[in-house]
């Protein structure tokens, strides 16, 4: 595999970041997680909008044009001759001295791993998830804004071990204040008489460029989407339950803390925008 940084092509062993990189030390950087569809990229333009807004919102000066970091992910692909795959993106502070002040990081890195996409089993399809609400909060969106999809992945990973532990396949975060935030590195939705919800960005939720399309899905199929704070409780008495990622698409959620949902089997509504999303991942999306 080759893996682009800063302009050139490596191979993966040889693919390496300075010790001294803030990034590497502090979390101090950026990322976006894309599908390559069928030689498409699935809504570039868009990640690349929201990695943006992450640099200006962490004081990062990208010295890239959006169409050369474009042109840079369409290369990768090219370069490891994939037609289907994911693609990791991500830009650090670059290298500096020891310490918080990222004053002496004068450059940023980019890098771009295109990869195959390892997902979950196909049967998680077909089954559904059994998750389980972590006891580790989601960070405060005073603290640290949950629309920057930053390096600083740690209480999520937290969240995501204490699932697997206790043998779930995955977390529900609430902030804070309680209310559900999202999953360790997905968007969360549920049914309720007809109707579907997910948090707001405000109350911790990541804005996914998956959620966004599943807010197009939901339209399409004449489904009221609503983005409201939702309790445990609402997530225990959901009709359906699904969770959406660049790398997972949209996944049926079938038990949440024990409760199942929809009889502990993926519902229909769930299946459906689940269709509808395939349709729009194979219609759009820039060629490599
Ligand atoms: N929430 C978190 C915390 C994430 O890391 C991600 C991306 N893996 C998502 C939600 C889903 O976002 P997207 O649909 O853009 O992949």
């Amino acid at each position: 595999m080759k893996v682009y940084i800063n302009g050139d092509f490596v191979e993966q062993a040889e693919a390496k970041v300075s010790v001294f990189d803030h990034g590497f030390l502090y979390g101090d950087g950026i990322f976006e997680g894309i599908r390559l569809y069928d030689g498409n990229v699935f809504r570039l333009d868009e990640h690349l909008e929201r990695l943006e807004y992450s640099a200006k919102a962490i004081l990062l000066n990208m010295p890239w044009s959006r169409e050369e970091i474009a042109e840079a992910v369409c290369e990768s692909c090219r370069q490891n001759n994939l037609k289907d795959g994911y693609i990791r993106l991500i830009v650090t502070r670059g290298v500096g001295y020891l310490g918080l002040s990222p004053k002496n990081c004068t450059q940023p890195q980019l890098i771009i791993i295109a990869d195959k996409i390892q997902l979950y089993p196909p049967e998680f399809y077909e089954t559904g998830l059994k998750v389980i609400t972590s006891s580790t909060r989601r960070i405060n969106p005073a603290a640290l804004p949950p629309m920057i999809k930053s390096l600083n992945y740690l209480n999520n990973i937290l969240a995501k071990v204490d699932a697997v532990n206790l043998g779930f396949q995955e977390a529900v975060m609430l902030n804070d204040q309680g209310y559900v935030a999202e999953a360790t590195g997905d968007n969360i939705f549920i049914l309720h008489k007809g109707k579907i919800y997910t948090p707001p960005a405000s109350a911790g939720a990541l804005v996914g460029i998956t959620r966004q399309t599943v807010f197009e899905c939901a339209a399409d199929l004449g489904i009221e989407l609503l983005e409201r704070n939702l309790t445990r409780y609402d997530l225990w008495i959901a009709d359906e339950c699904f969770m959406t990622g660049t790398a997972a698409e949209v996944i049926p959620v079938v038990e949440i803390d024990f409760r199942p949902i929809n009889g502990g089997k993926p519902g229909p509504v769930t299946a459906q925008v689940l269709e509808v999303f395939r349709s729009k991942v194979s219609e759009q999306g820039q060629r490599i």
